[in-house]
């Protein structure tokens, strides 16, 4: 399943990519992770980056594809993805959809977190990470258990703040949010991929609602894979033909009707897909 999770800073995209990971066996790629590790390691696109990041601005967009490019091109990303803060303006949905394109994975669904505006600010100032293990945990509404200890340290999770995570870059990160992510809803809607939940209450119920937007695209895939095999009964049903003696050129045609189907189906899906968009 290729998927994109879209919402403001603060609707959960983070925890419920993770809650999904579980679920699905597909890696949650967050450009925002990505860039924080390059930033942590100081390497060129890190620092490129950073200056961006700390004002709550979005680093370059050639940075992030090139990024985004070599992460879809990993092993376990053939089976498919959770893709978790990209794209964030028209320029990468365009990108993504051509990328996507070329490697003949079209994405299946994109979900849109709703949050109200006052819920996202009280959600941004509690949110907290963990230093070792990356999960994110929230001090109002989701905070580690008692005695819980992070897999990778086998201590207490080590709770860290994101420096933008301050009043004055969140509020340009949700401005920036409403100029250039937000015209994504219509884009994604216009292709027939939007689904819209509700992301407020509690994690478990958002997780709930989400695994139930998806869970209506997986019959409609296996529908539509039942689909793609129409002739094959037909070479089953071959005795009946036996009492008509027009049967012989019906015979030989399903095949010739097989391959001419397979081939144009296969390829001008895909094109008549790629050229509606
Ligand atoms: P949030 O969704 O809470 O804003 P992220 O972790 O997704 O947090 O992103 C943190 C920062 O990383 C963003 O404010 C931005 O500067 C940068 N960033 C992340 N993803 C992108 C992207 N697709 N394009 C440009 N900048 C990005």
């Amino acid at each position: 399943m290729r998927i994109v999770l879209l919402g403001a800073p603060g609707s959960g995209k983070g925890t419920q990519s993770q809650r999904l990971v579980e679920r699905l066996g597909i890696p949650q790629i967050s450009t925002g992770d990505l860039l924080r590790a390059a930033v942590a390691r100081g390497t060129e696109l890190g620092r490129a980056a950073k200056e961006a990041m700390d004002g709550g601005r979005l680093v370059d967009d050639a940075l992030v594809l090139d990024m985004i490019r070599e992460r879809l091109g990993e092993p376990d990303a053939r089976r498919g993805f959770i893709l978790d803060g990209f794209p964030r303006n028209l320029a990468q949905a365009h990108a993504l959809e051509r990328l996507l394109a070329t490697l003949h994975k079209p994405l299946d669904a994109v979900v849109q977190l709703e949050v109200d505006y006052g819920e996202l600010a009280r959600r941004i100032a509690g949110r907290r990470t963990c230093a070792d293990c990356g999960r994110v945990f929230n001090l109002l509404t989701s905070p580690p258990a008692a005695n819980e200890t992070c897999p990778r340290s086998g201590t207490p999770h080590r709770l860290i703040q994101r420096p933008d995570d301050n009043e004055a870059t969140v509020a340009e990160r949700l401005r920036v949010y409403d100029e250039k992510t937000r015209p994504l809803i219509d884009f994604y809607r216009a292709r027939g991929l939007l689904k819209v939940i509700n992301a407020e209450g509690d994690v478990e119920e958002v997780t709930r609602r989400l695994a139930q937007a998806l869970a209506a695209l997986t019959p409609l895939k296996r529908r539509r894979a039942k689909a793609a095999r129409p002739v094959r009964p037909a070479k089953r049903r071959k005795p009946a033909a036996k009492h008509s003696r027009k049967a012989k050129p019906a015979l030989r045609r399903p095949p010739a009707a097989r391959r001419g189907q397979h081939g144009r189906a296969g390829r001008g899906s895909r094109g008549s897909r790629g050229s509606r968009r």
